[in-house]
């Protein structure tokens, strides 16, 4: 299964991703972890990375998008990945859908995880680390006396908890306005794709993961095929409805044309027999003018009411606008000019 994750700074989408991998035995990749590693080496990418992420903005895209094409080379991701921070903008959504086109392997769903602001900002504040085994607490949740009693598995002592640098509230402040700015349109893109779920981030952990689940359940019934399909056919609904408003004036000429033909061919010969023929191929034609010939003639044949009338008519010939309506005016036309010589 190929997944993405989507949601602001602490939504928790890394704590669900490792409960992911545990469940579905695929590789959870986190740019952000990915970043922070190359920062701690302190790589010449990492170097150009940690400035941004100090600041709580973006990293470039060229350096991120360079990491995950390496990342999804990788053998492990063959039955899938989770994709944790990434993509975090519309260019690095396009790549990677030009990435995973490439590789034969689409998404199956993208899951945004929903969270209220405020409650962003208590997790993130209060979320520490521990430097030896990584385990994220929350200081502001979790008493402190249970976090003591927790011993570290790596040395066997209670945790080293530090807090990331970006983690300050002034810098969590800034990653969840780049977040506003950036990454929220990508929920419509994915919407538009057929492939987001969205998902009620908050409460307890088990229980989102409950969420989390049925969502990607819920994704998998509707296969990447199957949601490409129901697009398809969207589409194809659209354009076609699209088409029968376009051509509507144009299209219902043929469906009247034996009285339409003959108000168009003979009534603007001007004669007061090609008047009467007119109207009354109007009558059996039925309500409103469908062609310009046909409005023009039975515009003038209103006399005292011929203002509205020719409103109508304007729009009427305003309506044929269309390239084939052109083309059925435009023969209309020539037959009406041989028309008038012939009555000559
Ligand atoms: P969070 O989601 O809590 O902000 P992450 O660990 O995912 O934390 O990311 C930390 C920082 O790494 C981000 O604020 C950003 O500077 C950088 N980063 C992570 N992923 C990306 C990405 N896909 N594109 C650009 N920058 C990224």
């Amino acid at each position: 299964m190929r997944i993405v994750l989507l949601g602001a700074p602490g939504s928790g989408k890394g704590t669900q991703s490792q409960r992911l991998v545990k469940e579905h035995g695929i590789p959870q990749i986190s740019t952000g972890d990915l970043l922070r590693a190359a920062v701690a080496k302190g790589t010449p990418l990492g170097v150009r990375a940690k400035e941004a992420m100090d600041a709580g903005r973006l990293v470039e895209d060229e350096i991120v998008l360079g990491m995950i094409r390496e990342r999804l080379a990788e053998p492990d991701v063959a039955n899938g990945f989770i994709l944790d921070g990434f993509p975090r903008n519309l260019l690095q959504a396009d790549a990677l859908d030009a990435l995973l086109t490439e590789l034969g392997q689409p998404l199956d769903a993208v899951v945004q995880m929903d969270v209220e602001y405020d409650e962003l900002m208590r997790r993130i504040s209060g979320r520490r680390s521990c430097a030896d085994c990584g385990a994220v607490f929350n200081v502001l949740t979790t008493p402190a006396q249970q976090i003591e009693n927790d011993k570290c598995p790596k040395t066997g002592e209670p945790h080293k908890l530090f807090q990331r640098p970006d983690d300050t509230e002034e810098t969590v402040a800034k990653r969840l306005k780049v977040y506003e700015e950036k990454t929220r349109p990508l929920i419509d893109f994915y919407r538009g794709k057929g492939i987001l779920q969205t998902i009620n981030a908050e409460g307890d952990v088990e229980e989102i993961t409950e969420r989390l689940e049925e969502a990607l359940q819920a994704a998998t019934v509707q296969t990447p095929a199957a949601a490409a399909k129901r697009k398809a056919a969207a589409k194809k609904k659209a354009a076609a409805k699209k088409a029968v408003a376009e051509k509507a004036p144009a299209r219902k000429a043929p469906a009247k044309s034996a009285a339409q033909k003959a108000t168009a061919k003979k009534a603007p010969a001007k004669t007061a027999a090609g008047l009467k023929r007119a109207a009354a191929a109007k009558k059996a034609a039925g309500k409103g003018a469908t062609t310009k010939a046909a409005g023009k003639t039975a515009g003038k044949k209103a006399g005292a009411k011929g203002t509205r009338r020719r409103t109508a008519v304007a729009k009427a010939g305003r309506k044929t606008k269309s390239a084939p309506a052109r083309r059925t005016l435009a023969k209309k036309k020539s037959a009406v000019k041989k028309a008038g010589k012939r009555s000559r």
